[in-house]
């Protein structure tokens, strides 16, 4: 996929997304969940990428898909169990993600104790970009994250607000599996997820990176 870094368009093909479940309280609130005492990982295939300024294509399984704005990180290097790390050495940038979800899908999932895969990686499921910015361009731990729908502010948080910060989400996801360079890892959201529908332009905007913006497209059977 491209994306803008360093003033030019760069290639970026990571072999996972690694997504965290329940990293901001107010948001693990509303979905009345408990705050876990360590991460909680899922992952993303790259099938699921998309670009700024693309579209989302509904899955025809679903009738309620949610956004959730979460601040990326992008890995520069190969990380096994890393211990200490590094922003300037292990990071190649931060940039936003959105981590849209069949929320019914998803819910029907956890009820029966299955896995999420349906709800979480269908294919435009993680629209990424416009740019990612260095992490000695910015202080991760107080951007003002937020994100519209057609105008209208759905989520708004702080990145101060997140349970488990950058270093430690990469300690421990590397404790599971190997990092490679260009991988993603995406931070959690914070309070205000709500429901998407054909038409809707979503603006996901994130201090000193910018705003990543796709359109919401009707549902495909195939
Ligand atoms: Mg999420």
């Amino acid at each position: 996929m491209k994306v803008w870094y360093k003033g030019r368009k760069i290639e970026i093909l990571p072999s996972k997304i690694v997504c965290v479940a329940r990293n901001y309280a107010a948001h693990a609130n509303e979905m009345q969940e408990n705050l876990p005492s360590e991460p909680v990982f899922f992952i993303k295939p790259r099938s699921a990428l998309v670009p700024h300024k693309s579209t989302v294509v509904l899955p025809a399984y679903s009738n309620h898909v949610e956004h959730e704005v979460e601040l990326a990180v992008v890995i520069k290097r190969r990380l096994k169990n890393a211990k200490e790390v590094n922003l300037k050495k292990d990071v190649m940038g931060f940039s936003i993600i959105l981590d849209m979800t069949a929320r019914d899908v998803q819910r029907e999932a956890k009820n029966q104790g299955l896995p999420w895969t349906k709800a979480k990686c269908f294919d435009t499921s993680a629209p990424f970009g416009p740019k990612i910015v260095e992490p000695d361009k910015l202080d991760w731990r107080k951007l003002e994250i937020s994100l519209r729908v057609n105008g209208e502010l759905r989520q708004q948080g702080n990145t101060s607000q997140m349970v488990f910060g950058i270093e430690e989400l990469i300690a421990k996801a590397s404790e599971i599996f190997t990092l490679e360079r260009y991988d993603i890892i995406a931070t959690g959201t914070p309070a205000g997820v709500g429901v998407v529908k054909p038409g809707d332009i979503v603006e996901a905007e994130i201090s000193g990176i910018g705003k990543l913006c796709v359109r919401i497209g009707p549902p495909k059977n195939s």
